[in-house]
């Protein structure tokens, strides 16, 4: 992927991508950066067939569409606008929301930039990343409003927040790489399941007293467990046990304020990816925007049985409605919220009037 080079101004960025066929093209050499190569025959010539937008090779006529099994498949939407918005998404720190995509790209549906942003998201995950390692913080998080009536900070019963994982490696200079998810319980099974998928063996896991962290020795990592200060002490100027995964916390939950003003309890795990990949990648914003439309969509979402089913919307259930929450009052259509619907969990029936479910109220 580094023989592709990609813009680093916004006015570069103008000037690469102004057609329909540039964004062709560097979808072309995203794919196939040493040039073209026939995945059937091997053959390294080919044309282009302007019409149905695809590449067929001279020796045998294998076509390929460069936008099958990615985020862009069957896309009526212009490639310049997947590309503004890919890029207008990673560059940005604050990330971006649906109404202001809408807004500044002249878009003239809510649901449009919404489903957009939604799809690219979703292919913010490479299944193949490479763990956490070395010393590595791990904090639990409520992420929502405060409640009333609620017996402790550990209630799960009745509770509307989500209960969100973070861990972060402690470099020599702050923080290294992170990780977030949302999980449902504090047992040591949810913790050591997150810790095994996120976290390099032998690494040095550093949390605080709770309970459910205990088993992390067992499962072959190095634990180190102390006594978090009371809220009072912290806000006096105590030292946190996990200060680095309190500072990501702390972004998390202002960046879900201040620029989407709340979000769905449903859909908030692909925001945390979205939080994840960009802080992740928040030294090179530019590479981001590479790695959102180049290999990582081109090369791996087809592969990913997850995509297969959520683009096919096998195995969805039709049973009883449930609300797909956004920070709007709109409507979308059938076809918008199948492809959403995480597999198995959503049903979708004709026409769901979407409410705001802010599990966050600023
Ligand atoms: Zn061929």
């Amino acid at each position: 992927m580094a023989s592709v080079p990609f813009p680093t101004t916004l006015h570069q960025f103008q000037f690469q991508f102004a057609t329909e066929e540039a964004c062709q093209e560097y979808l072309a050499r995203c794919r196939w950066p040493e040039g073209y190569r026939c995945p059937k025959c091997g053959n390294a010539r080919a044309y282009t067939v302007v019409k149905r937008r695809c590449w067929q090779c001279v020796a045998c006529r294998h076509q390929v569409y460069l936008r099958s099994g990615t985020v862009l498949h069957n896309t009526k939407t212009p490639l310049t606008v997947w590309f503004w918005a890919a890029y207008l998404m990673t560059t940005d720190k604050r990330g971006l929301s649906a109404l202001l995509l809408q807004r500044q790209l002249g878009l003239g549906r809510y649901e449009t930039a919404w489903m957009i942003l939604h799809k690219l998201r979703r292919a913010m995950v490479n299944a193949s990343r490479e763990p956490l390692h070395g010393d590595v913080e791990l904090d639990d998080t409520w992420i929502g409003a405060e409640q009333a009536g609620l017996r402790g900070s550990r209630q799960l019963k009745d509770r509307k927040a989500a209960l969100v994982l973070a861990a972060v490696e402690r470099r020599v200079k702050g923080s290294g790489r992170i990780r977030m998810e949302v999980i449902h319980d504090f047992t040591s099974a949810t913790m050591n399941d997150f810790v095994v998928r996120n976290v390099a063996p032998g690494s040095t896991v550093y949390t605080d007293g709770l309970g459910g962290f205990a088993g992390l020795e067992k499962i072959g990592f190095k634990h180190v467990p102390r006594t978090q200060p009371l809220r009072t002490e912290l806000r006096k100027g105590a030292p946190s046990v996990v200060p680095l995964v309190d500072r990501a916390i702390g972004n998390l939950q202002q960046w879900i304020v201040g620029t989407h003003h709340g979000v769905s309890g449903r859909h908030l795990q692909v925001y945390l990816d979205e939080f994840v990949f960009r802080f992740n990648r928040r030294r090179q914003p530019m590479a981001a925007f590479q790695t959102l439309l180049g290999s990582a969509v081109l090369a791996n979402l087809r592969r990913t049985p997850q995509y297969e089913e959520r683009r096919t919307c096998r195995n969805r259930t039709r049973t009883k409605p449930q609300q797909i929450g956004a920070c709007c009052n709109n409507r979308i259509s059938i076809s918008q919220l199948a492809y959403l619907a995480p597999l198995g969990e959503a049903t979708v029936h004709k026409s769901i009037k979407f409410r705001p479910q802010l599990i966050f109220a600023p």
